[in-house]
Parts: structure tokens; C-alpha cells; sequence
């Protein structure tokens, strides 16, 4: 049986591939305008540093990494990196950056593993750009990655966003929300789903994010965490509330909107683009001031986010916002006879030492064959090479547009070329 690739995950052919790089591209563009440097990072890192950074209670790190052994370290296991945040703390603290700079800015875009149940907008393997600041606790970076995140979707023509915003407090104001909740929760938990059972004492803000139509009923009526937040959260989430209405960014509030670990601070926020229905998330992203501790560095403030670039992709295909592929004005040279084909060889090569698109027959194809591949192909020029042009010491450039043709002399056939080309 033939080998097939792995559920869950996709082949970009060549005619999709323009579509990445245009989309990398404006997340360059967006990045280099608010100051955000690339890093990378390896697709593998010690099991331990997701266990600590994503936290053992979540869905994330109890069901769905890929985890191995090498076999060569027999406690030691590796994971295919589940998300890039836990990645950029390491990087940071290993390499020192926090004794370097004052406010470090981050972003990457690479490959992201879940073993999750693949569906349209989900997969098993997909591609996140995120961005990282680490240094600041001002509800200024809040506001700026949220407001960077809407230019970058709006400029690629996207409407319909909805941005979603919370505070989930911090570990001063949390623990006597938690104990409200577990109050509220307890009394219904034979009715919770299994997850959400688990989640009463481990972690029970999740309850509040989890898709059971059950648990959500149960939710109903359960304790907002706006009304516990302390003065510092809640100055701080006013703050950036201030900042996002002087930027005219729409917003709605969602007290449901949650990261239930302690290292999750103040502001969570999550970017929908709805027409894509169940995975409509398209960026999702928060502050959190403990992590770095928590991965045992000097306590820093950080916020960060990540954008699912299949859904981005998804959405810019519905909505037929992804360009044409752009056609190069690109040159074939048909040759007959083999003489011909090593003239034509050195031609094909000089033209593209000026990085022309330039081809030449492969496959000891006839003329005629040649000819229908270089229109096959947009070929704006043909030059056409036969033992008796070879013999004049010349070659024929055919317009494809227009049909026309002119004899040029071999010795300055690549000049003129280019010169055509270029303009
Ligand atoms: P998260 O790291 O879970 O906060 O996810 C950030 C963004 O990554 C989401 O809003 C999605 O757009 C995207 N994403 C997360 N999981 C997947 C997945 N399994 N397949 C495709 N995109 C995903």
C-alpha cells in the first residue's frame, strides 16, 4: 500500500506556496513597523519545558503532545513543540537576552504539533506566526499587540473581526475568585463533563471555556472575574480598555475568555475572524508575568500571541482575498540539433546570471513540442537556435505576444535579452 502522509497534516505544492510567502510577507512588514525581531527556535524541546511553560492541566499538554525518547537518554523525553511561547522563554533566559535588553520583541513563524482531532481548521501540524514582549508590564504592549494583530488582518483586507477581551487577575486576586468558583461548581459537579470534573480543584477557570453544551449551561450564573479583580488587575485592564478605545478598536468584553494558570496574568484576548464558524480563532494571546519565573529566570512581565496561519489562510480563500500568481517575463530558448543545444545551454545560462526566468528543452523534445511548452510556460521571449541560425553565427527572438520575430547575432544575443527583459 502506497505510504500516506500523517492525519492531520498537509502537502503545500508549489501553486500554494505564493500564498505562504505573501502572508509571511505582510507579517514581516507588520513586525519590522512595531519594532518585533524573527527568532527560531528548535521543533523539539526537553518534554519538561512544556510540562512547566503550558502547564500540566491543560487539554494541550495531558492529550495532545508528541512526546519520544531517543533511546539514548532513558528518562529523558523530547516534544514536538505544541506551541512557540514555552520556546522563546527558554531561548531567552539560555541565551541571557533579559541581562542584554530592556524590553526584548520578539516573533517567529514555524511548524506547531497538537495530536488533536483534525477537522477543517485543525490539524495536527500547522504553522503559527506569534510575537513575544518581554520586559514590560504597561497595558501600552497589551494595547499594541492587539492593535498589530488587527492592522496585519485588515491589511490583508479581512472585516468581520471580533476582538474579544478579559483580565484573568493575577495570583494576589485569583485564588479567592477560584474558591468562589469551586463554591459555585461543586455542588453540580456529578453533572460537569469528565474534563470539567477534573478541572473543579486543578483548575477550575477552564470550566468557564469549555465547549460542553452541558458545562455551559452550568455555567450559567457563575462568578465574573471582573468583580474580584484587585485594584492593580483592575486599574491595568482599565488601562488597556483606555488605550484600545483611543485607537478605535472595537472590542467586546468576555468574562469566559480564560487561561486558568497561575502564570497567566491580567489581560487574555482572542481575535475571531466569524464567517469561519467553529474555528473561527484566528489569534488568541495574553499576558504572562509569571512564566519566566515559573521556567526559573528573574521575574519579567511578558504578553504574547499566536495566529493559526491555515485559518488566516482559510479566511483570505473564502473572502478571495489571496493575489494571482504573478507571471515573470521569462525566456526559453528552443534548440535543434545538438550543436544547437550546447549554444543554447550557454545562452540559457548568461541570461540567467541576471536572474531572468530562463529554460531550455529537458526532455529531447521536437520543435514544435518546445515551442507549445514555452507558451505552456508564459514565455515572453523565444529564442530559437536551428543548425542553419547556428551556422550565421545568429538566433531568432520571437514576441510571443505579437508573433513577431528579429535575427540577433549569438555574440550579443544574452545582452539583448536582458535588455528586452529589463526595459
Ligand atoms: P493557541 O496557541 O491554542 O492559543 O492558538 C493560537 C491560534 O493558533 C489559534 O487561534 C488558531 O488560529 C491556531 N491553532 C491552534 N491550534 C490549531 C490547530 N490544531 N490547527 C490549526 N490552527 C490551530
Amino acid at each position: 500500500m502506497a505510504i500516506r502522509k500523517p492525519k492531520g497534516t498537509q502537502d503545500f505544492l508549489p501553486e500554494q506556496i505564493g500564498n505562504w510567502h505573501f502572508i509571511e510577507q505582510y507579517m514581516r512588514d507588520i513586525c519590522k513597523t512595531y519594532g518585533f525581531n524573527e527568532i527560531r527556535t528548535p521543533v523539539f524541546e526537553d518534554t519538561k519545558l512544556f510540562l512547566r511553560g503550558i502547564g500540566e492541566t491543560t487539554d494541550v499538554v495531558q492529550k495532545e503532545m508528541y512526546t519520544f525518547s531517543t533511546g539514548d537518554h532513558t528518562d529523558q523525553t523530547f516534544t514536538l513543540r505544541p506551541e512557540n511561547t514555552a520556546s522563546a522563554v527558554r531561548a531567552y533566559l539560555e541565551n541571557k537576552v533579559y541581562g542584554k535588553e530592556g524590553l526584548t520583541k520578539w516573533f517567529y513563524i514555524g511548524p506547531m504539533f497538537r495530536h488533536d482531532k483534525p477537522q477543517a481548521g485543525r490539524y495536527r501540524q500547522f504553522h503559527q506566526f506569534g510575537a513575544e514582549v518581554l520586559g514590560s508590564q504597561s497595558p501600552v504592549v497589551d494595547s499594541e499587540v492587539i492593535c498589530m494583530i488587527l492592522q496585519l488582518l485588515r491589511s490583508f483586507g479581512l472585516q468581520d473581526l471580533n476582538v474579544e477581551v478579559n483580565s484573568v487577575g493575577c495570583p494576589n486576586c485569583r485564588p479567592a475568585y477560584r474558591e468562589k468558583l469551586i463554591a459555585f461548581f461543586e455542588p453540580k459537579k456529578e453533572q460537569l463533563c469528565p474534563d470539567c470534573q477534573e478541572r473543579l480543584y486543578k483548575n477550575p477557570l477552564r470550566i468557564l471555556d469549555c465547549k460542553n453544551e452541558t458545562c455551559k449551561d452550568l455555567s450559567v450564573g457563575a462568578p465574573e472575574i471582573h468583580e474580584h479583580l484587585c485594584t492593580e488587575c483592575h486599574d491595568h485592564f482599565e488601562e488597556v480598555k483606555t488605550l484600545l478605545d483611543a485607537a478605535n478598536v472595537q472590542y467586546n468584553l468576555n468574562p469566559r475568555l480564560v487561561r486558568g494558570l497561575d502564570y497567566y496574568t491580567k489581560t487574555a484576548f482572542e481575535v475571531q475572524y466569524t464567517p469561519l464558524g467553529a474555528q473561527s480563532a484566528v489569534a488568541g494571546g495574553g499576558r504572562y508575568d509569571g512564566l519566566v519565573e515559573q521556567l526559573e529566570g528573574p521575574s519579567t512581565p511578558a504578553i504574547g500571541f499566536a495566529m493559526g496561519m491555515e485559518r488566516l489562510l482559510l479566511a483570505l480563500e473564502k473572502q478571495n482575498l489571496l493575489p494571482e500568481p504573478a507571471v515573470d517575463p521569462s525566456v526559453f530558448v528552443v534548440a535543434l540539433g545538438d550543436a544547437a543545444k550546447v549554444e543554447a545551454f550557454k545562452i540559457v545560462q548568461s541570461v540567467r546570471e541576471h536572474y531572468i526566468p530562463c529554460e531550455m528543452d529537458g526532455q529531447g523534445k521536437s520543435m514544435k513540442a518546445q515551442l507549445k511548452y514555452a507558451n505552456k510556460i508564459n514565455a515572453k521571449y523565444v529564442i530559437i537556435l536551428g543548425d542553419d541560425e547556428l551556422a550565421n553565427g545568429e538566433a531568432i527572438v520571437r514576441f510571443m505576444e505579437t508573433s513577431e520575430q528579429e535575427t540577433v547575432p549569438l555574440s550579443t544575443i544574452s545582452e539583448h535579452i536582458t535588455s528586452l527583459v529589463k526595459g
